[in-house]
């Protein structure tokens, strides 16, 4: 093993190969998770999110089955444990770490101990929220007697408040979003399908050079996006109803996520009045987006514009999510608890009306938030547009 001092290691910036105009730097993050250890008394981590430990290394890769853990330590530099065949990339695209991996053939959590030699481990900090019981049953079964702290929280934490850099990597998904919408709206018209359209946005973005969409793409006609978790089928487009898009893509690590709600042919009277009242809660909890208030507060600014106008019942999910690396992470905008809003936090403002047999409409954008407002990360008009 080489061993890496801590103090050079924090000299370095990791370097990640698939984002290389633009270093990333671990130092800080790392070592609020080396602070923590300290201030716990806890040994060592095992970061088993592929997520986390993109955010923390720089490193993407996807274990599967296979185990990959990013051992942070409170008094010397981190260590990185991935399947063999992935030692090299990491190698490639991290400075600092200790690597080591283990072939198909052995006990990972075998090697894990071995790696460690005669290191005194009685304390683990994992993220409850995402470890399996039988990553932590392998670990107990090398370190007995083994406790496991949270790390969840201060992840969730860490991951809260973007980055500029971040910021600016979640601005070109959003540009992403934006032109997905534009093939698409494009695209669709009454003698296609709702999966034609979905083929064809999608089948761009991986021409553009996405390498994936941050979830399945959703275009649901007429009464169809009455359900708001709907998924498109092979039926197509009605003339003179409301289509509802929603989509994101995933580039360099972010995600975005945005829908709009368009009209193929002339909307009904009262479709069209459902998209103004939804428009003007998706505008009205935008405006009233800022540094110190609450995300309760701001769900129910945009609720009240919806049950004011006496569709209140028909708004049936909270106002957003926190979206990052992950489309929907930490915090909820309107969930069973309340946070403070602060500069750099992403989120989504997405009010719906889905009545159903009848019509669904939701309007999406996620937002940064800045020192003194907001600014969303998709662009595209949101007027009821017909096409
Ligand atoms: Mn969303
Ligand atoms: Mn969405």
């Amino acid at each position: 093993m080489v061993d890496i001092v801590a103090h050079d290691f924090f000299q370095n910036l990791a370097y990640n190969r698939d984002n290389n105009y633009r270093k990333v730097d671990t130092m800080s993050k790392l070592e609020r998770i080396s602070n923590f250890l300290n201030e716990n008394e806890v040994d060592m981590t095992f970061i088993t999110n592929p997520t986390t430990l993109n955010y923390l290394t720089g490193l993407a890769i996807d274990p599967h089955e296979r185990i990959a853990g990013l051992m942070v330590f409170p008094d010397k530099a981190p260590s990185l444990f991935t399947p063999a065949l992935e030692v090299e990339k990491a190698k490639e695209n991290t400075t600092g770490f200790d690597i080591f991996g283990y072939e198909d053939s052995q006990n990972p959590w075998a090697v894990v101990k071995e790696h460690l030699g005669s290191k005194n481990i009685q304390k683990i900090a994992v993220e409850f929220s995402d470890i399996p019981l039988s990553k932590t049953e392998g670990l107990k079964s090398q370190f007995s007697g083994v406790e496991f702290v949270n790390l969840t929280p201060l992840v969730e934490r860490m991951r809260l408040i973007k980055s500029a850099d971040e910021i600016e990597k979640m601005k070109i998904s959003g540009d992403y979003a934006d032109k997905c919408f534009e093939i698409g709206f494009e695209y669709a018209n009454s003698e296609r399908t709702e999966t034609d359209v979905v083929a064809k946005i999608e089948y761009e973005m991986k021409r553009m050079g996405v390498p994936q969409m941050s979830f399945e793409t959703i275009v649901l006609s007429g009464a169809r996006a009455a359900n708001p978790h709907g998924m498109p089928e092979d039926v197509k487009i009605q003339d003179n109803k409301l289509l509802l898009f929603d989509l994101g893509v995933m580039k360099n690590g972010y995600a975005s996520d945005a829908t709009r709600t368009i009209s193929i042919g002339k909307p009904s009277d009262f479709d069209a009045d459902i998209h103004k009242i939804v428009l003007e809660a998706q505008m009205a909890a935008m405006d009233f987006v800022k540094p110190g208030v609450s995300a309760l507060e701001i769900d129910k600014v945009a609720r009240d514009v919806i049950t004011k106008a006496g569709y209140g019942e028909y708004f049936v999910h909270r106002l957003g999510h926190g979206i990052g690396m992950d489309v929907h992470e930490f915090p909820s905008i309107g969930g069973s608890e309340d946070i403070i809003i602060e500069e750099g936090m992403c989120f989504s403002d997405e009010p719906g009306i889905y009545i159903p047999g009848k019509v669904g409409v939701r309007i999406e954008d996620c937002l940064y938030v800045t020192e003194t407002g907001c600014e969303p990360l998709t662009k595209t008009n949101k007027e009821l547009m017909i096409f």
